[in-house]
């Protein structure tokens, strides 16, 4: 194998303030060990022998570590044992941790600190965490108590945003190292592999980032120990560098790991000269870190249902409301509580590609484009955002004037065509101070070369509006459902209203149709259809049971005269005027009928032909007493009388009234004649 390609993979090198122990698996023999491991804790590793651990760490010790690492990753708490160093007895502490097939074993000196002094300050420290009531004095008193237990020279917390670009958003400082409040560092500087490694190991101390590392022993050809994982791995060639330029030798970084979108940020704590920080104060500022990673998100947590809760309720209406309110109302009641909610300028509803929009807002015709445009390029149910609207592939080319965020908000009422509720808000210009200079050649960022915090490379962005945050976007999702809910209503409400006023017009039709099917337009007396349709019913009846009844059929006396004298009009006077009068004389159970022209029925129900007869005179000279205004005569009518005889059918009845009425015409008008064939001689009874 030519030599360049074992270079390949350079020797693990390790921080020389901890020494290691590289056991196989089963722990039981020890593989390697670091350089510096007789010097720092006057250990002597006598070589390949087999039971080695137990030869080097003691028979208590070694078996100690091979049960607890048995079934382990790591130990689950530190060991601590003494061991002679140059004829003083120096006390150690031991952890252990697996990394592939090896087991390392770190060995720390422990210098014997007050450990009851670590817990007061410690439990002080828990407490202060524990009242803080914003996340500003969370952050405040993590940095200021962590300072107080490592004696670093500035202790930062630096806050990613959503683009990996680091904000140091607390700091504690000696005045030695400049102040870093404020700034901004490159996403560049946080390389996902680093923010990997954070989550496996989450704490990083770099005693001296100058000190010159050691390695393990025997070197061996393919380094297959991986030390990466380990607390006494070496800084990186580049972060000494990185270190070096920003004056820091001694560094101690802990992860702050959020909830659901991995880091929420880093504890960083700097030093001007080499720091060492004995393990038991490296734990407790894990533990305090941890307790205000929680606290933070229990901060957060609640500030975000206090907002969500105030969306919620941003859509609550009346009890009192009987009727659903328009979108056009619901947009101008709750516009000016959601554009506040929405830190918005403007806020525009779409429905069916109608605009109706209330505060600052580009032209409606831009609106539809931007809806109808997002109908096909963002088909998902979340709200779509942008905060940079000139550079968006799908507003790029819309007049959006001085807008330049949005965040539009999908309603699924019609799956086919979304209507959207639609924030706008206008430009933001932000000043970022960077801690970093961009090169010319490259646009990279580079570590600018003074840090005196003054040298600060200053930032404007523009163009951008203020970022949509996450839990804006949870908030709208609920505001959504909310109002597709309400619309709903509104359109149910309307769409009932409507049917109801269909229904009524159609009730009003049916009884218009009976109206003409069965009444005659004239007279408003039945119509031939309507009066035969009782014949027919009478004459079943009759059949059945044998009641009697009789027909009277009528026909007004010259009336063509009538016509030709006082002209149509007063003719249908006559017409009406003689209907009503014969309907009003009559018994319940009689009906009249028009049966054409000037042509009368009236059917005589349970009658025989006496009474029949005794009808037919009074009608008649009812009549005959008739006045009508204009009319200067009195008005006569001929009137055919027929009763029912056994096996009559309609026509054969009305056959002989016929016959009966024209005989009444023929024999001088004005009177009643009886059909043949009944039970009185013709004209017993008639004049
Ligand atoms: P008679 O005594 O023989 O019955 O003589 P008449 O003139 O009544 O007989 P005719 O059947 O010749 O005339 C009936 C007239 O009635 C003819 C027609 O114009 C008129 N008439 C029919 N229906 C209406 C109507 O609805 N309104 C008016 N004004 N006239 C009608
Ligand atoms: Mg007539
Ligand atoms: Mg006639």
């Amino acid at each position: 194998m030519p030599d360049n390609i074992t270079l390949l993979k350079s020797p693990p090198w390790l921080q020389p303030s901890g020494a290691m122990l590289v056991l196989d698996a089963s722990c039981r023999r020890v593989c390697q060990v670091s350089a510096n491991l007789t010097e720092l804790t006057g250990l002597e590793w006598p070589g390949k022998t087999e039971d080695s651990v137990t030869t080097l760490l003691g028979n208590r010790l070694a078996r100690h570590v091979k049960d607890e690492m048995r079934d382990a990753l790591r130990l689950p708490g530190p060991l601590a044992f003494s061991c002679l160093v140059q004829g003083r007895s120096q006390r150690f502490q031991l952890n252990a941790l697996r990394s592939g097939k090896h087991v390392l074993v770190e060995l720390e000196p422990l210098n014997t600190s007050d450990k009851r002094r670590l817990l007061g300050t410690v439990n002080e420290s828990l407490v202060q965490l524990a009242d803080a009531p914003h996340q500003d004095a969370l952050l405040d008193s993590l940095v200021n108590a962590i300072r107080q237990l490592t004696g670093h020279d500035r202790v930062v917390v630096c806050h990613f945003d959503s683009d990996w670009h680091g904000l140091m958003v607390a700091q504690a400082t000696s005045g030695k190292l400049p102040a870093l409040l404020g700034q901004r560092f490159p996403a560049s500087d946080f390389p996902l592999s680093l923010r990997r490694s954070y989550e496996r190991t989450p704490v990083r101390a770099i005693t001296d980032a100058q000190a010159p590392p050691v390695t393990l022993l025997p070197r061996t050809s393919d380094n297959s120990v991986d030390v990466t994982v380990s607390l006494l791995r070496a800084p990186a060639p580049e972060r000494q560098t990185y270190l070096a330029r920003m004056g820091v030798r001694g560094s101690l970084s802990l992860a702050m790991q959020g909830d659901d979108a991995g880091l929420w940020g880093l504890v960083i704590c700097h030093s001007a000269t080499p720091h060492q920080v004995p393990p038991p104060i490296r734990d407790a500022v894990r533990a305090l870190v941890q307790m205000a990673t929680q606290r933070l998100l229990l901060l957060r947590a609640r500030q975000e249902a206090r907002y969500l809760e105030r969306v919620q309720d941003s859509l609550v209406l009346p009890a009192s409301q009987e009727e659903p309110y328009s979108p056009a109302q619901l947009l101008q009641q709750q516009a000016a509580t959601w554009l506040e909610l929405f830190r918005s300028t403007g806020v525009a509803l779409c429905i069916n590609g109608k605009v109706i929009s209330t505060g600052q807002v580009p032209a409606s015709a831009v609106i539809e484009q931007l809806t109808a445009r997002l109908e096909t390029a963002h088909a998902h149910a979340r709200p779509w955002c942008s905060r940079n609207l000139r550079s968006d592939p799908v507003t790029r080319t819309l007049p959006m004037g001085h807008h330049c965020g949005v965040m539009a908000i999908p309603l699924a009422m019609n799956p086919s065509q979304r209507s959207w509720l639609v924030f706008f808000r206008p430009e933001q210009v932000e000043t970022l101070y960077w801690a970093m200079q961009p090169t010319e050649a490259s646009g990279q960022f580079m570590m600018s070369t003074d840090l005196a915090g003054s040298a600060a490379w200053r930032e404007e962005v523009v163009g951008k509006s203020e970022a949509w945050q996450h839990v804006e976007r949870l908030a709208a999702v609920d505001l959504g459902e909310d109002l597709t809910l309400a619309i709903f209503a509104y359109e149910i409400n309307n769409l009932n209203a409507h049917l109801q006023a269909e229904r009524q017009a159609l009730a009003k039709a049916n009884q218009r149709l009976e109206q003409l099917a069965h009444f005659d337009p004239l007279t408003q007396v039945w119509n031939r259809y309507r009066i035969e349709q009782a014949i027919d019913a009478q004459l079943v009846a009759a059949q059945r049971y044998g009641t009697p009844f009789c027909l009277l059929l009528f026909d007004v006396d010259n009336f063509k005269t009538i016509n030709d004298t006082y002209g149509h009009a007063l003719g249908d006077d006559v017409l009406v005027a003689l209907a009503a009068l014969v309907e009003g004389s009559l018994r319940g159970c009689d009906h009249l009928g028009r049966w054409g022209g000037e042509e009368f029925i009236v059917l005589a129900t349970h009658s025989d032909l006496e009474a029949a007869v005794g009808l037919a005179e009074r009608l008649r000279t009812l009549i005959a007493s008739l006045e009508v205004i204009g009319l200067e005569q009195s008005i006569t009518v001929s009137i055919g009388l027929a009763d029912w005889n056994a096996g009559d059918s309609c026509k054969t009845l009305m056959g002989r009234a016929d016959a009966a009425m024209y005989r009444a015409k023929h024999s001088g008008r004005n009177r009643v004649e009886l059909a043949q064939e009944t039970g009185l001689e013709p004209g017993d009874k008639a004049p």
